[in-house]
């Protein structure tokens, strides 16, 4: 199976993403999707639902999650998939970080207050109703109130790294991430590495990290890779020994830069992830 119809990496209500799991599932079926993962932040909650409507539709439902880790002062975000969706150490490790979520909330609220947004946790948690809260939602906060003109222009001024909305959260190390994803059995892939804006060595010293973790795979095509930044993870995956994945990080059908099932081709040279997943031969199956 080559990547062409598998996204392995995307979003639902049950974090920052605007579909239902369900509704998630069936516009990636209409997509032509058709081994989809589920890699909601920091929670599994919306998997079960989109199993199901995997099933419904003869689709391939990998089982998914994108944890947040802290490396240093950055953030790093590592996708887990193919695990076992009931691992206590896995689900302990989640209920943590989910913790934190709701603290780093208030925290947030409380600044976005100085700059006008009124009663913000309050609107943040019905957005939310009842998943993760994430910065996402409180940069719909500031454009519904008309204090930014969208969210990405809401992320440069305040809520992006260092900006003054922003609240420094210690989330976990790499190691426990990777660690947990591999006590449920599953593989542990580093996401969107073109985001990190990495110089090669940087870069090279954050792979070393994550492979003596346990780390197995690299995001090679993402749903905003460049040409160039394929061919860069790529050579970054086989200096490394790493495995290739694919997934277009879509959270939003309004947003027209990025589509399910919307990622280049896996090089060749790269193998992929999937090759890996505990019953690889019966995907073979999926038509
Ligand atoms: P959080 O995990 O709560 O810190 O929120 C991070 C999420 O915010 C990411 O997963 C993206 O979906 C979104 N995000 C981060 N940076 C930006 C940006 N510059 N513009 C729009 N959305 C962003
Ligand atoms: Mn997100
Ligand atoms: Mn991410
Ligand atoms: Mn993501």
């Amino acid at each position: 199976m080559d990547s062409d119809g598998i996204d392995l990496h995307c979003h639902s209500r049950a974090s920052d993403g605007t579909l239902s799991p369900t509704a998630l599932v069936a516009a990636a079926h209409a997509a032509g999707v058709r081994m989809l993962a589920l890699t909601d932040h920091d929670t599994l909650a919306g998997l079960d639902a989109a199993r199901a409507a995997a099933a419904t539709r003869n689709m391939h439902f990998i089982n998914g999650v994108e944890i947040s880790t802290r490396w240093g002062t950055r953030t790093i975000h590592i996708v887990g998939l193919d695990f076992d969706a009931h691992c206590a150490a896995l689900l302990d490790g989640l209920a943590g970080l989910q913790a934190q979520r709701r603290q780093r909330a208030r925290a947030i609220a409380a600044k976005l207050e100085n700059f006008g947004v009124t009663d913000a946790l309050r609107r943040a948690r019905y957005a939310a109703d009842g998943g993760q809260i994430t910065r996402t939602h409180f940069a719909r906060l500031l454009v519904e109130d008309g204090l930014c003109q969208d969210a990405r222009r809401a992320f440069r001024r305040i809520l992006g790294d260092g900006k003054p909305g922003c609240v420094a959260t210690p989330w976990v190390s790499i190691d426990a991430a990777v660690a947990w994803i591999r006590a449920a059995k599953g593989q542990a892939v580093l996401a969107h590495p073109q985001c990190y804006r990495l110089s090669r060595t940087k870069f090279d010293c954050l792979l070393d990290t994550f492979t003596a973790a346990g780390g197995t795979a690299l995001e090679v095509c993402c749903g905003n890779s460049k040409d160039a930044d394929v061919v860069r993870a790529t050579s970054a995956a086989r200096r490394h020994g790493l495995f290739g994945s694919a997934g277009s990080d879509f959270h939003d059908p309004a947003h027209a830069w990025r589509h399910l099932g919307g990622t280049a081709p896996m090089p060749s040279s790269v193998t992929p992830v999937w090759h890996h997943f505990r019953d690889f031969a019966s995907t073979e199956a999926v038509p």
